[in-house]
């Protein structure tokens, strides 16, 4: 296998930072002639254009996606005897985020279409204990929020938005992180909004759970700087604010660049015999990732890495699969949907500033690693 450079990245950050190296600077500049350092004046500067740009009434900055899940779940009240609906086929993180609270992950599978959670399989897995559903936008295309609101309004369930790949992302019309009781979000830096590091965000207007997670953020220090209750150390950096500030007014443009690389694959792969991913019409996919089916997958991704192309892979195993989860079930075979697509999905480079000829390189090599 060939070692060394890549022909082509999966995700090379590099590029949107020299795209925006002096707004960077500066930001870096403001930070050290300022003293706030953990959240302070640009932590709350950003809350405020983030809230605005996801159309929330507040938006409460946490140190990661994670945290943004755990604190918003505690926010609701999860806890201990609880169970929480998530799709089976998320990254490890939502289910971390329920399992932390005490409660228990209740895993659903996947539509075939779009890999997004099914939610007639959700409702059948609604018990007297069900307390909660975190629809997860995943690959940035959004749930279905209208259904999930009926549905949670049906079962007396919170809604907890997985908007960590979905940043600007929208669906019927609802953007993502602002339909549900709260949205979180990850900033960690290869999401579509990311950090120079680790950063998360929590978007509401539920006036209640803003406060609760503003105190659970910092200690669980409460009005009157009283420690209401035991908190977490879950703060957004004022370096990390400055920079994510200087990056949001690019969000839209960059989302528009990784659709077009979008097209770009369509259009290459079209007569590629890989399966496309399905995009649901009337919503708006900011694809954080673009992921194709292939038969043979390992080999076919072997191949390409030979070729210096790097693929991922988001997931190998759905969680109730997962060692770390299997404990909480189902068993294997129980959600076929995600557990078939687990060995064929394949992730090829998707990033703003991926140039049409290193797409048209990709296509060239995955077709030619299919008919291999
Ligand atoms: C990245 C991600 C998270 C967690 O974000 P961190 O910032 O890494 O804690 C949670 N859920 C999903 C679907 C993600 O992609």
């Amino acid at each position: 296998m060939l070692t060394g450079q890549a022909t082509v990245p999966f995700v090379d950050l590099k590029r949107q930072h020299r795209a925006i190296g002096r707004a960077l600077r500066e930001a870096y500049d403001r930070v050290l002639d300022q003293d706030g350092y953990t959240l302070g004046g640009e932590v709350e500067a950003f809350e405020s254009e983030f809230a605005d740009s996801v159309g929330t009434e507040h938006a409460i900055g946490v140190a990661s996606g994670t945290d943004a899940l755990h604190l918003t779940l505690r926010a609701c009240g999860i806890g201990s005897g609880d169970e929480v609906l998530l799709p089976a086929n998320t990254f490890a993180a939502t289910a971390e985020a329920i399992v932390m609270c005490g409660a228990r992950p209740v895993f659903v599978d996947c539509e075939r279409g779009s890999y997004l959670i099914d939610l007639d399989r959700a409702e059948d897995a609604v018990t007297p204990s069900t307390r909660a559903i975190v629809p997860v936008h995943l690959y940035g295309q959004c749930v279905d929020m209208r259904r999930v609101g009926e549905m949670a309004q049906r079962h007396g369930l919170r809604v907890i938005e997985d908007a960590c790949q979905a940043h600007g992302a929208s669906r019927s019309g609802l953007g993502a992180g602002s339909a549900g009781d709260a949205g979180c979000f990850s900033f960690y830096p290869s999401k579509n909004l990311g950090a120079l590091g680790d950063g998360g965000m929590v978007t509401t207007s539920d006036p209640g759970i803003a406060g609760r997670v503003r105190s659970l953020r910092n200690h669980g220090e409460g009005a009157k700087r009283l420690h209401t209750e035991s908190g977490y150390c879950s703060r957004l950096h004022g370096l990390q604010a400055a920079f994510l500030r200087a990056k949001l007014p690019m969000l839209a443009e960059w989302n528009e660049m990784r659709a077009e690389g979008a097209s770009a694959y369509r259009e290459y792969l079209s007569d590629s015999g890989c399966v496309l991913p399905e995009e649901i019409p009337d919503g708006r996919h900011v694809y954080h990732l673009f992921v194709v089916q292939v038969a043979d997958r390992d080999g076919v991704r072997a191949r390409l890495a030979e070729r210096g192309i790097q693929t991922g892979i988001h997931y190998a195993l759905p969680l109730h699969l997962e060692p770390a989860f299997e404990a909480y079930g189902p068993d294997k075979g129980a959600l076929p949907v995600a557990e078939a697509a687990c060995s064929r999905i394949l992730s090829l480079p998707m990033f703003p500033y991926l140039v049409d000829e290193e797409v048209r390189m990709v296509a060239d090599a995955l077709k030619d690693a299919i008919d291999a």
